[in-house]
């Protein structure tokens, strides 16, 4: 099916839509340096046209809040960081409420993996969860995921595949399915997810669910090299890139 088509049941009743986003390679092109990665030019405007114009608009990223906001400041995109840990919506800050006593022990596990001695290896403390990267030396897999099972076993905290990445997370029930099934529940039309990475996953699993209840849902994917199979195979449509993305959003807002 064609996009058009498929964006029909979308377009025709905008007003009580969720439209739900990825940051990382759907929003942003993949780059070495995950601290340096920007939206497109015009993305975050276009959210922000959009949001008025449908029920929801929301990122959902496995990013903290804080990194996301920077990007996104029109209070009318809402933002879920962390993958549901955090949130920002209605210009309003929360953590999910069982992640307070998490901080410390996140904080002393990204501690211990700067110390590991595993040279090269990139960790990103996001405050309530880590990300122990790997897309600069490939070769560093097997001693991430060991360092990554390791920290998991003695603090309790899970371990989360990722793209190029291992992620340690609290044991919270918290993913972009949970999040997804809760912006639904605030709406009452059709659902949209773009995403391009394993994260992205549950929401996937949580459009099923909601399909078989009835409601329209529209599987967008991101294609491309490093995209997962078990995520491509699933998509109502799969686009090239982020541009085909921003060319997506431009359909959405221009109807
Ligand atoms: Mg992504």
């Amino acid at each position: 099916m064609d996009l058009e088509d498929l964006l029909r049941p979308v377009l025709d009743h905008r007003g009580d839509v969720v439209v739900a986003v990825d940051f990382d390679g759907t929003l942003s092109p993949i780059v070495d340096d995950p601290a340096t990665a920007r939206p497109l030019d015009g993305a975050p405007l276009l959210l922000a046209e959009l949001a008025p114009l449908v029920g929801e608009v929301a990122v959902l990223s496995g990013r903290p809040v804080s990194f996301l906001e920077q990007f996104f400041t029109d209070d009318g995109v809402s933002l879920f960081g962390l993958y549901g840990l955090e949130s920002r919506r209605g210009g309003r800050r929360s953590d999910h409420p069982s992640s307070g006593v998490w901080r410390e022990s996140v904080a002393a596990v990204a501690e211990r993996c700067r110390r590991s001695g595993v040279d090269g290896m990139e960790v990103e403390p996001k405050g309530l969860s880590i990300t122990l990267h790997y897309r600069q030396h490939p070769d560093l897999e097997p001693a991430v995921r060991a360092l990554a099972a390791e920290q998991a076993e003695q603090s309790g905290l899970l371990v989360r595949d990722a793209k190029m990445s291992v992620e340690l997370h609290p044991p919270i029930a918290a993913d972009k399915g949970t999040v997804l099934r809760s912006l639904a529940a605030s709406h009452t039309g059709a659902v949209l997810v773009v995403g391009d990475d394993l994260g992205d996953l549950p929401a996937f699993d949580a459009l099923d669910e909601l399909a078989t209840e009835g409601r329209p849902v529209v599987r967008v994917a991101v294609g491309g090299a490093e995209a997962p199979p078990v995520l491509t195979d699933r998509a109502d449509v799969v686009l090239a890139g982020p541009e085909d993305v921003r060319d997506l959003l431009t359909t959405l807002v221009a109807g």
